[in-house]
C-alpha cells in the first residue's frame, strides 16, 4: 500500500512536471529534421520553436534556437546545407525553447531581438553567468529593424504584445517568407504568457497590425507547428479576434472563467482549431479586465 502510494505520488509529480513543462516542449527527442522552404530557407523542426536558416552571401542566419543542448545537432543539419558560417541569431521572443541553444552559436556571431525580449532573457538563469551573458542580444530594436541588403535583406517587426511583450515577426522579404513566431499558434489557442509581459486583451490587436502592415508574404512558419501560408496567418488572427471578443462579453455578462470556458462557442469555420488552452485564455485576458 505504501509502495502504491509512493508510486502515485510519483506519476502525479511525472503528470505536475509534464504540465508544467508544457506547452512548448514537446517529445523528449525527437530527430531534428531540416526541409527546404526556398532554394536559401530551411526550417528545422522538433525539439522546441521551429528553427529558420537563412544563407545569405555573408554568412547563415538562425532564428531560433530551441531547447538546451540542441547547439551540435542544429550545426550539423546546418552544415548538411551550407558550408557557411553562422553570423546572425536572431530570437523570436525569450521563451527557453526558442532561445535555450544560443550558447552553441560561439565565435562572430551577433545576437539580435527585439528589446523586451533582451530584458526578458536577462531574467533567465541561462543568461545571467558571465558566460551566459555573451550570448543575449548585442543588437535590439524598439518598432522595426532591417538587416542585410538586397536579397539577403531581413526585415524584423514589433507589433505590440501578445504571446510575450517582445515577439518579433521576421521577414524575408525577397522570399515572401515570414516566421512569426509564438505569436502564430497556427490552429489552436497560443500561449498568453502574462509573465513576459503577454496579453490577451492586446494580441488580437498585435496580430492584425501585423496582417495590414506586413506585405506581399506568401508562406509562414509557426512558432512549432508545419510551415503553412498567409492566409493561414490571417484566419488565425480573425481566430484570436473572435475568441478575445467572446472572453470580453463573458466577462460583461458576470460569468466566471470555468462558466466562460464552457460556454465560449466560435464560429463553425475554427472547428478544425485545438482549444486545449482556452481556460488559461479566458484567465488571462479576464486578468487584464479587473
Ligand atoms: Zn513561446
Amino acid at each position: 500500500m505504501k509502495r502504491l502510494a509512493a508510486l502515485s505520488a510519483l506519476l502525479l509529480a511525472g503528470a505536475i512536471s509534464l504540465i508544467a513543462a508544457k506547452p512548448h516542449q514537446q517529445n523528449p527527442q525527437p530527430p531534428l529534421e531540416i526541409q527546404k522552404v526556398k532554394d536559401n530557407l530551411y526550417v528545422i523542426a522538433n525539439r522546441g520553436g521551429n528553427t529558420a536558416v537563412f544563407i545569405t552571401e555573408k554568412g547563415v542566419v538562425v532564428v531560433d534556437t530551441k531547447t538546451p543542448g540542441n547547439g551540435p545537432d542544429i550545426l550539423e543539419k546546418i552544415k548538411s546545407v551550407t558550408p557557411k558560417p553562422v553570423i546572425m541569431v536572431i530570437n523570436t521572443h525569450t521563451h527557453f525553447d526558442h532561445t535555450g541553444s544560443n550558447s552553441a552559436f560561439t565565435g562572430a556571431v551577433e545576437f539580435v531581438a527585439h528589446e523586451n525580449t533582451k530584458a526578458n532573457m536577462e531574467k533567465m538563469p541561462a543568461f545571467q553567468s558571465e558566460e551566459g551573458k555573451k550570448f543575449l542580444p548585442g543588437k535590439t530594436y524598439k518598432d522595426k529593424l532591417s538587416l542585410l541588403n538586397g536579397a539577403d535583406k531581413i526585415d524584423l517587426y514589433y507589433f505590440g504584445r501578445g504571446h510575450t511583450n517582445g515577439d518579433t515577426f521576421v521577414v524575408f522579404p525577397a522570399l515572401k517568407v515570414m516566421h512569426a513566431g509564438d505569436m502564430f499558434a497556427a490552429k489552436g489557442t497560443p500561449l498568453m504568457d502574462t509573465s513576459n509581459g503577454g496579453s490577451g486583451v492586446e494580441y488580437p490587436k498585435t496580430l492584425a497590425k501585423a496582417a495590414a502592415a506586413v506585405k506581399g508574404v506568401e508562406t509562414v512558419i509557426p512558432g512549432h507547428s508545419a510551415v503553412t501560408d498567409w492566409n493561414a496567418f490571417k484566419e488565425f488572427g480573425e481566430f484570436i479576434r473572435d475568441l478575445v471578443a467572446a472572453a470580453e462579453q463573458a466577462k460583461k455578462d458576470g460569468k466566471d472563467v470555468d462558466k466562460a470556458a464552457a460556454d465560449i462557442k466560435l464560429p463553425e469555420k475554427y472547428k478544425g482549431y485545438g482549444m486545449g488552452s482556452l481556460k488559461a485564455n479566458v484567465t488571462a485576458i479576464y486578468s487584464e479586465l479587473k
